[in-house]
């Protein structure tokens, strides 16, 4: 909302952007957005949009002709926004997947910014380069895909893709090139970092080849002094995997730097303008940059 314009707003100039899930109740973006708006003063509005799975081509083409700005887009409807957008990005290709859809001239154009908003948080929140590390990830679903080709993309040495399906493994690990392949859980002892990106974060989910009982605490366990474990969930803020990965010694960190650093990206990409980034934040209640304790 902009300053000049309290009173008297929402008008009809405030342009508009919002998010497509479901569920979507939950979601925290328009929280990040709308601070953001506030902190520079900006006449937009974003709004959590609940769009059931098959809607969300003809929800495109309604968000286009209202003329909202941008939509962010979360599960389940990340291929879908990529098949049905009218231009993809390069990232968007190879993801086959998109969280990100941005209106310009009559067009939708697809994006994917949570491979750099990761990058981002690992950087500035974990002070982890992965430039020349080995790396691994655990899932190779959508968020573990956007993970493990940014990873590559940033110079790892290696990237290890443990997954459930193996299949499934083989082809996200091929998104890190040459250095991607499919690994074992007793391979994670040799990495620098540990990514938890499978949507088993939660206590008492069905295990992991290999692993019992609590498969994501197991695997935390395995974690030594010296790694991170980054677990992509944020909800629990301690997951299973992330409070037995602290235990046995390893620095943890979870995805909510991610969450804040992918949703800066869609803003400057909606807005054009860099994102205020300590608003954003701030509207979670946590410092800029996270909070070490995390
Ligand atoms: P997907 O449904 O696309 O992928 C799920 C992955 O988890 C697959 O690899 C699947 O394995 C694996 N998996 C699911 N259940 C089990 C199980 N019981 N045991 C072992 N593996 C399992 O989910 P997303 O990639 O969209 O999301 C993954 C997580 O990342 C979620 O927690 C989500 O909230 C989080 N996320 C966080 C973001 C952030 O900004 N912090 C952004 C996006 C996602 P298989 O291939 O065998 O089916």
């Amino acid at each position: 909302m902009s300053a000049g314009t309290k009173g008297r707003w929402p008008g009809g100039a405030t342009q508009l952007a919002g998010v497509v899930g479901d569920p979507i109740s939950h979601t925290m973006s328009p929280l990040l957005h709308n601070a953001g708006y506030a902190a520079l003063g900006l006449d937009w509005c974003y709004l959590a949009f609940r769009v059931g799975r098959g809607d969300l081509p003809e929800a495109m083409r309604g968000a286009r002709a209202l003329g909202l700005r941008g939509l962010s887009v979360t599960t389940p409807h990340k291929e879908a926004a990529a098949a049905a957008a009218d231009q993809r990005s390069a990232l968007v290709e190879r993801l086959e997947a998109a969280n990100t859809v941005v209106f310009r001239h009559g067009m939708s154009v697809a994006d994917s910014t949570d491979g750099a908003g990761f990058l981002d948080d690992l950087r500035t929140g974990a002070d982890f380069d992965p430039a020349d590390k080995t790396v691994a990830v655990l899932g190779a679903g959508g968020a573990a895909r956007a993970v493990i080709l940014a990873l590559g993309q940033a110079g790892a040495a290696e990237v290890l893709v443990v997954n459930r399906t193996a299949a499934r493994g083989e082809t996200a690990a091929a998104l890190a090139g040459a250095t991607g392949r499919t690994a074992t859980i007793e391979e994670l002892a040799g990495a620098d970092l540990v990514v938890q990106a499978t949507s088993a974060g939660l206590r008492g989910s069905a295990s992991l080849a290999g692993a019992a009982g609590d498969p994501m605490a197991e695997i935390g366990a395995r974690c030594r002094p010296g790694q991170i474990a980054y677990d992509l969930g944020y909800h629990p803020a301690v997951s299973s995997f992330l409070a037995a990965a602290s235990a046995a010694g390893a620095e943890v960190r979870n995805g909510l730097g991610m969450l804040v650093h992918q949703a800066a990206r869609q803003f400057s990409l909606f807005t054009g303008e860099p994102a205020p980034l300590q608003a954003m934040w701030a509207a979670i209640d946590l410092p800029s940059g996270g909070d070490p304790g995390q």
